[in-house]
């Protein structure tokens, strides 16, 4: 029997103070489950400030307290340690699922295709015995090395299934397809998000994405390091466009899949150019060689997000990398240098 638990909470604690006029609303239970990682800890702090209780399932393999801990103390928020894979008990109405190691260097060497499988089947069992809405946090490496331009959500993709890179890109097409099997054969509320390459403040410094490397890399005064020809691309959304998007997918009426992501799209080395201007003209570049099945390029249609979820990207590189570098400074120099410099 599917049973819907609505909890009402009033809005207090530290970030009752900041819900908008007209907004209040009786608070949700919302788990999500990669809360203390980049994108999920950005999420965790709009719910809160929304008036939701949240609870944050992650197993710290790449996350880490320091991106909730100033939610410890507020009674609307619990952090529990717990590996997705395991089977978890709890009563919700909502269920943002973002576990999962994301960056290359880490899934390259603990390969993830357990943790998008039996991790999604866990919690879309979840959301099928509380009747909660699921959503997925997809992304767009389920296109693989895309043979068309831009990405549209109807593009079926162009994935190695054995590379390196399968036990992410496979995984979440496994994801995906779970999702959308307790969708129409147990009826579960469910939402889909493919997210484009999303940076900001929180990231991982050394996972090694392009971005956090770049960055780093610039501030330590170390060459930024090149893959290949730096001829490839991406499309770099900043993290509070993201967590915006998502939000309106859970809260909207549509299944999806909808692409998440900022269409303007760079080649490395532009993107190297971006980040001298920001951080440091002198900053050198070297040229590394590239990893295996490295998508060669990759933009997102969002035409369906614009025009089912009245949302788009505000924050344009040149406009988020600025704020992504003040975090990474104080983290990499401590707080004291990070505020001379
Ligand atoms: P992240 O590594 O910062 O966050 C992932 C979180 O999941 C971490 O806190 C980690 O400890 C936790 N986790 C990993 N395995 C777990 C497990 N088995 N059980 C419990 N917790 C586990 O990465 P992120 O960039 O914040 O990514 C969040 C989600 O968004 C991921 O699902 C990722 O695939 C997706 N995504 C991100 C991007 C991006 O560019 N950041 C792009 C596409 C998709
Ligand atoms: N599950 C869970 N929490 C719940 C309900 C289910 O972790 O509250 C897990 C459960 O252990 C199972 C998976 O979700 O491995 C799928 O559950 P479902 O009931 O759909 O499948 P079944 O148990 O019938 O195979
Ligand atoms: N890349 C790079 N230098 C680095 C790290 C990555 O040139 O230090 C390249 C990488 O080869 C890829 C692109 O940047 O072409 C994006 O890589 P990332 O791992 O950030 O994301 P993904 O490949 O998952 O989109």
């Amino acid at each position: 029997v599917a049973l819907t638990h609505r909890f009402t909470f009033e809005n207090r604690g530290s970030a009752g103070g900041k819900i908008p006029l007209g907004l209040k609303r009786k608070g949700l239970r919302i788990v999500v489950t990669g809360g203390a990682g980049f994108v999920g800890s950005h999420l965790v702090d709009r719910l809160i400030a929304r008036g939701d209780s949240v609870i944050v399932v992650d197993n710290f393999f790449t996350g880490r307290k320091e991106n909730v801990m100033h939610h410890f103390g507020n009674p609307r928020f619990e952090l529990i340690r717990h590996d997705v894979v395991e089977p978890l008990l709890l009563e919700v109405d909502q269920i943002y699922h973002l576990a999962c190691p994301a960056s290359p260097v880490h899934y390259k060497f603990n390969p993830c295709y357990k943790t998008n499988v039996v991790g999604t089947l866990n919690m879309l069992g979840l959301a099928k015995r509380v009747g909660a809405r699921f959503l997925l946090t997809s992304t767009s490496e389920v296109y693989g090395d895309p043979l068309q331009h831009p990405q549209v959500e109807t593009y079926w993709g162009n994935v190695n299934p054995i590379g390196v890179r399968s036990c992410y890109d496979e995984g979440k097409r496994t994801a995906e397809t779970l999702t959308m099997d307790y969708h129409r054969g147990a009826g579960v509320e469910v939402r889909i998000a493919r997210i484009f390459n999303t940076y900001g403040p929180r990231m991982c410094i050394d996972d090694g994405r392009v971005v956090s490397n770049f960055v780093a890399q610039a501030l330590r005064k170390e060459p930024l390091t090149v893959y290949g020809d730096g001829k490839q691309t991406r499309s770099f959304q900043y993290v509070s466009d993201l967590v915006e998007g998502l939000m309106r997918l859970m809260e909207g009426e549509h299944v999806g899949p909808f692409n998440l992501g900022n269409p303007g799209e760079f080649t490395m080395l532009e993107l190297a150019q971006v980040v001298q201007e920001t951080i440091d003209p002198n900053a050198k570049i070297e040229f590394r060689p590239n990893t295996e099945d490295d998508p060669h390029k990759r933009k997102p249609d969002i035409t369906r997000a614009k025009e089912l979820l009245g949302w788009e990207p505000v924050i344009p590189l040149r406009k988020g990398l600025p704020l992504m570098v003040t975090d990474f400074r104080q983290r990499i120099f401590g707080d004291k240098e990070g505020l001379a410099s």
